[in-house]
């Protein structure tokens, strides 16, 4: 039989694992658990998740093999998350609903709006600020797209490319522009109007039952390097395994660390895609009630956030009776560390400021993730060079899915579907037949 190999024990790892598992494919996890992103921390009494992860399905596969692995285990909620700016809430999407913050600001959002129905197209957007001008208008990219943006990308968006936005930031239509102006609250635009969310155990219980599904997965094992000639990998505890086919989920840069071979140029160019990382702080709070939303952003550089989310709200069963949680996130360059103790302090003054935290609240804990790899950069580097690095990969017998693998914005349905995509790429290469 042929043998499989996967590297990452996240959702595209054990997807692709699940759609060949009449192959027993073999899994190999750094970390102690599965999961990857979608794991959940337990800590005195109360369960983080990497912040928020919420799940949306377009597909009806994914829903299918979601409630196939996992039958009647979520509850399903219409989001309720707003944006915090100028001392005022209002709900989100910010383009859409502009009621409550000051008059001036309103009319500037509103007429900026109606311009870009009437001006010339003049060509595509060339990168990400011009898309926004476009779309927006110069009202709403002054007050949030703009502000919002440059905040959570860390750099100059003309240097972000626009080929990622369309699905992901909703265009509002004149009318919702005005009803929103009024007062008139549009609610279930873009993405996730709605998600689903674990009843019990937070977002692990999903990477867990998929890895219930599989004979081979090994925790605790480290890749170390890859021979694509021999067809062996290697693990830092020293073992080693061969393979006719390896699937690697690693980020692309670090794939190219693992492969001894790789050419010296190619391997610069991996080094050089750029991500930005997220500092999540999750706190407990002894307080219940804390917001009644599941979310809101703060667009403004007074916060040291930019989004800050409240999981008890998605399930009861993560935050002890009388208690309250919350995820706070701040986005960082990969190589910039940030002093946990003030930023963490910075945080609850932050928080008080904004009115979500009082004064004499009391912290019950604190668990905090740093992930590197967090928001893949779409910029033209990326885009010059993406598809040189993954099919040189591929010819080297490396089949590449995930977030990283892919070096893609992918949600958890589209992690999964991509393990899937890879699983059946070896199987059409080998002419295997496709698992019943
Ligand atoms: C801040 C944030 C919030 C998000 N929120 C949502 C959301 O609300 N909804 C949604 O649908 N999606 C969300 N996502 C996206 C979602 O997390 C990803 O699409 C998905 O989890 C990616 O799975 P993956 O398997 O591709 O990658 P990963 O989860 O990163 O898995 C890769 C695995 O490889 C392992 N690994 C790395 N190096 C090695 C090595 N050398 N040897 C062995 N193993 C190794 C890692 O430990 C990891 O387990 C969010 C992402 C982020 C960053």
């Amino acid at each position: 039989m042929k043998k499989i190999v996967i590297i990452g024990g996240g959702l595209a790892g054990l997807s692709a694992g699940y759609h060949l598992r009449e192959y027993d494919p073999s899994v190999f996890e750094k970390e102690h658990a599965v999961g990857g992103l979608c794991r959940s921390f337990s800590q005195d009494g109360f369960t983080f998740d990497c912040t928020g992860h919420l799940i949306h399905l377009k597909n009806q596969y994914t829903k299918d093999l979601i409630s196939k692995i996992l039958p009647d285990a979520f509850g399903y909620h219409e989001r309720l998350a707003a944006i915090y700016s100028k001392s005022t809430m209002t709900p989100y999407p910010f383009q859409a609903n502009t009621y409550g913050l000051p008059a001036e600001v309103i009319k500037e959002c509103v007429v900026g709006f109606v311009e870009t129905l009437t001006a010339s197209p003049n060509g595509g957007p060339k990168n990400f600020h011009e898309w926004v001008m476009k779309t927006f208008g110069t009202g709403i990219a002054k007050h949030f797209m703009l502000p919002y943006n440059e905040k959570f990308w860390k750099q100059d968006l003309r240097a972000i490319t626009a080929d990622w936005v369309s699905w992901s930031i909703p265009k509002p239509k004149l009318d919702e522009v005005v009803n929103g102006a009024l007062g008139l609250t549009n609610k279930g635009m873009g993405y996730n109007p709605k998600f689903m969310y674990p009843r019990h155990g937070g977002i692990h219980c999903l990477p867990k039952a998929l890895a219930r599904q599989l004979r081979s997965v090994h925790v605790g094992e480290t890749l170390e390097y890859i021979d694509a000639k021999k067809k062996y990998v290697r693990m830092k505890s020293g073992r080693e395994e061969s393979f006719d086919f390896l699937i690697s989920t690693l980020p692309v840069p670090a794939a190219y660390q693992m492969i001894r071979d790789a050419p010296d140029a190619l391997r610069h160019e991996a080094g050089r895609l750029q991500a930005i990382s997220v500092l999540n702080i999750n706190i407990g709070v002894a307080r219940p009630n804390i917001s009644d939303q599941h979310w809101i952003y703060f667009p403004e550089d007074q916060f040291i956030f930019s989004r800050v989310g409240f999981p008890a709200n998605f399930s009861k069963s993560v935050a002890p009776d009388g208690t309250s949680s919350m995820y706070i996130e701040i986005t960082h360059r990969p190589h910039e560390q940030l002093n946990l103790e003030e930023t963490f302090e910075r945080c609850l003054m932050d928080l008080q400021a904004a009115g979500i935290l009082l004064k004499d609240d009391r912290i019950l804990t604190r668990h905090v993730i740093d992930i590197k790899f967090a928001y893949v950069v779409f910029n033209e580097h990326r885009q010059k060079h993406l598809h040189t690095l993954i099919d040189y990969l591929e010819s080297r017998g490396i089949y590449t899915a995930g977030r990283y693998g892919r070096w893609d914005y992918f949600s958890m349905e589209d992690s999964i579907l991509s393990g899937k995509a890879a699983g059946e790429q070896i199987l059409k290469t080998s002419a295997l037949p496709l698992p019943s």
